[in-house]
């Protein structure tokens, strides 16, 4: 028995030297612990290795930036979806190719070689292709362990949307700046030439008065239309929709613009395509969009021309144009005479405010309808809207 308790002893110390030798061949020839945890082994190395590239793919195939992964010698190993698409690189070639190969920009290039040699970040923005994009370019070094070089991430940002909000918004402070301070100055101009008493002509007197209340007038307007702007775009702007015929619209909006068009002696057609078909169309909004772009043809075309206004219904979208024979718009700015007090410099000293084609705009837009221009300087524009019908 005690032969037999001894013999399993033996065994299990065997079996468990076995297992200790197993996990670490030179035991006992070492003292424990065997090795320095901070020295990895090859094969925890690979894994690590391994593991590292597996989190980079994941990161960078659900990664919103354009990044792109290099090796130390700027090999290309990684590149996220957006990458490939703003550098329009087929997904499956950017193995084997270079930083310089994807992005084809010498500044970006050096910029990565700068932060290899220097191991420390660096960031620039840059225009490119001659100005189309701007882009903020940061070269982040990637160190190993032992503060070793393994590479660059190239992080890039789309910045030419936000630089073109940015004009945007400065250009729209400048106009409203404008817009206010003009007939401020010319009131406060007026009302200091009647208190100073150097005007006794009463007609004259009378002028001055008239020509402040239209001022006030003017400023009153402008002030509505910021609301009305402001009200559309935040959506608080109630859409109702009714059962009336496009033609009933059509014609109470000319009626309402006539006796102006009849001033500079200008003829409005109206081609009634489907006038008579009913439709559910908020009424309010249509005729506001239609008597904007009516009012602005009228504005705009010398006397004796003409104005055509169309309407059709296509499917489920009714289709306006307003088509005048005016002085109509330099290429230059028909892409951005929707945008809020933008005017066409010619007509920068008009009474118009600017707003009322992005108060149109955004009035089609709201009802899931777009709105559209086109133009040739000298001889006439054409505003075309559609609107889905319910
Ligand atoms: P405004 O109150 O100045 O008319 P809009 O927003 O309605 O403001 O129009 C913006 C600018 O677009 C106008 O100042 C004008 O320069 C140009 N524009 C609009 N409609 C026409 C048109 N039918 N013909 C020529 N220019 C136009």
């Amino acid at each position: 028995m005690l032969d037999y308790l001894i013999l399993t002893v033996v065994a299990l110390c065997f079996v468990v030297l076995v297992g200790i030798y197993a996990k670490n061949p030179k035991f006992p020839f070492r003292r424990f612990p065997p090795e320095d945890p901070q020295t990895p082994t090859l094969e925890t190395l690979t894994e690590r290795l391994n593991t590292a590239h597996a989190i980079t793919k994941v990161l960078l195939t659900t990664a919103r930036g354009i990044v792109i992964v290099t090796d130390q010698s700027l090999g290309v190993v990684h590149l996220s979806q957006q990458a490939a698409t703003f550098f329009e690189v087929p997904s499956h070639e950017h193995f084997k190719t270079t930083l310089i190969e994807i992005v084809r920009d010498h500044r970006i290039h050096s910029q990565a070689e700068s932060a290899l040699l220097t191991k420390k970040p660096t960031y620039m923005e840059l225009e490119y292709v001659n100005g189309a994009s701007v882009l903020s370019v940061e070269c982040l070094p990637i160190t190993i362990d032992n503060n070793e070089i393994y590479g660059i991430a190239v992080a890039i940002e789309d910045l030419t949307e936000l630089k073109h909000l940015e004009t945007v918004r400065q250009e729209f402070l400048n106009n409203v700046s404008h817009e206010i301070r003009t007939p401020l100055a010319s009131i406060k101009a007026m009302a200091e030439t009647l208190a100073s008493d150097s005007i006794s002509d009463r007609s004259e007197q009378h002028d001055f008065l008239n020509r402040i209340t239209n001022e006030v007038d003017h400023l009153t307007a402008l002030i509505g239309e910021f609301r009305m702007l402001s009200n559309v775009e935040s959506g608080s702007l109630p859409v109702t929709t009714r059962k009336v015929t496009l033609g009933s619209l059509v014609a109470s909006t000319i009626n309402r613009l006539q006796s102006y068009a009849d001033t500079k002696n200008l003829k409005i057609i109206y081609e009634e395509e489907s006038a008579d078909l009913f439709v559910e169309i908020d009424p309010i909004r249509f005729q506001q969009i239609l008597a904007n772009l009516l009012e602005n043809a009228i504005k705009f075309t010398e006397p004796t021309g003409s104005i055509t206004i169309t309407t059709n219904v296509t499917g489920n979208i009714a289709n306006v144009s307003v088509v005048d024979t005016g002085i109509g718009i330099g290429s230059e700015h028909v892409t951005r005479i929707f945008e809020r007090l933008y005017k066409v410099d010619s007509s920068r000293n008009s009474r118009g405010s600017g707003l009322g084609l992005a108060i149109a705009k955004h009035l089609v837009q709201t009802q899931g309808g777009h709105i559209s221009v086109e133009s040739r300087l000298g001889h006439g524009s054409a505003f075309q809207f559609s609107l889905p019908l319910l």
